[in-house]
């Protein structure tokens, strides 16, 4: 049998190159040849252990972008073919369990994950992207990618479909409603974009970091005003932005106490305010008076579902520079040196690829 090779987590911080057999695929499923990976922000729970429903050994990565190598004859009925060009949810649901009817298949109750929490001990290994091949099973969620689009674009399609849920599905942002971005990551940036998208006006970003990247890219992205809170009083910069009535849609990506709090306080009455930063489960202090009193309707957003359609066509549209949030590319050998470098150097990246 023919070959391939995959980084294998094999424990928390022991990443090794595996040889594996080209799989077949069944009826179902499909067989992608990866070009390329982008390290998710959550690959580094996983990468050192602190995912505790993990089984290594692992195969890591879920947002990636490759061409059909097989395609099984029911795959064959989606309208796909070996050779076309494509890009794979994270998650392989069920299709019938209560969440996956009402649209919520994020939260799947048989839900795994490629990449997060199929381990690669079992035939046909390949349930991560962070290797030449990845193997899709039904259950999946196929989307096509346009051939002009760079696979630096491409692979963020997931992260753009959380920011498609957060701005649109979850805050439900309308034509010139003022959106306010809290943080400047990759979350943030592609949350610019959904806003922009969905047709908001102004966009605010609020955030600090020394990457004049980062503040470059949203500006390209679509916002209108920058705002560094470390330089700038963040609350009286947003009052005088929209006249005093601030921000109906507030989106924060950091999980930081001061920028919930900022959310909150810079939210206009009866505003949205979409949380999709996470803290490790940490306990905050936060003014739910103001939740109160405001009338805030408070959401939390986890990540797509049925969101990623928007994303892939955002994505092929080729309206947004989309392929400048990679910020380093490594090869597959070095798998273990790109998470090192994303996990250390926060300020020098956005998102790291990897390409096999
Ligand atoms: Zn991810
Ligand atoms: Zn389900």
């Amino acid at each position: 049998m023919e070959k391939c090779k995959s980084m294998v987590l094999e424990k928390p911080f022991t990443m090794r190159m595996k040889e594996f057999d080209i799989p077949d695929v069944a009826a179902e499923d499909m067989l992608l040849k990866v070009d390329m990976v982008g390290i998710c922000g959550g690959d580094p729970i996983e990468y050192e252990g602190r995912n505790k429903k993990v089984h290594y050994p692992l195969i890591l990565g879920h947002e990636m972008v490759g061409r059909i190598a097989k395609i099984g004859s029911e795959a064959q009925k989606q309208g796909f073919a070996v050779g076309d060009r494509v890009t794979v949810e994270p998650y392989i649901v069920c299709g019938k369990c209560e969440y996956c009817l009402n649209g919520l298949y994020q939260f799947c109750e048989t839900s795994r994950a490629y990449g997060v929490n199929i381990s690669c001990n079992r035939p046909p290994h390949l349930f991560g992207a962070y290797g030449e091949y990845m193997y899709v099973e039904r259950g999946s969620k196929v989307h096509r990618i346009a051939p002009e689009v760079p696979d630096e674009a491409a692979c963020m399609s997931s992260v753009l479909g959380n920011g498609v849920r957060w701005v649109r599905t979850l805050g439900q942002v309308k034509f010139r409603e003022t959106v306010l971005v809290l943080g400047l990551g990759a979350q943030g940036l592609v949350s610019v974009i959904a806003a922009k998208e969905a047709g908001a006006g102004p966009i605010i970003v609020a955030g600090k970091t020394r990457n004049n990247t980062k503040w470059e890219l949203a500006k390209e992205f679509g916002a209108d005003y920058l705002i560094d809170i470390d330089k700038t009083d963040a609350l009286e910069a947003i009052a005088d932005i929209t006249g005093g009535k601030m921000a109906e849609v507030v989106i924060e990506t950091t999980g930081a106490n001061a920028m919930m709090e900022l959310g909150i306080s810079a939210a206009k009455i009866a505003g949205r305010l979409v949380m999709a930063g996470t803290c490790g489960y940490a306990q905050n202090s936060l003014t739910t008076d103001l939740i109160v009193f405001k009338e805030l309707k408070v959401l939390g957003g986890l990540g797509q579902s049925w969101d990623t359609e928007i994303a892939v066509d955002i994505i092929n549209s080729r309206k947004y520079p989309i392929e400048k949030m990679i910020s380093q590319v490594f090869p597959l050998e070095r798998a273990d040196e790109a998470m090192k470098f994303y996990m250390t150097e926060k300020s020098k990246t956005i998102r790291v690829a990897i390409k096999p």
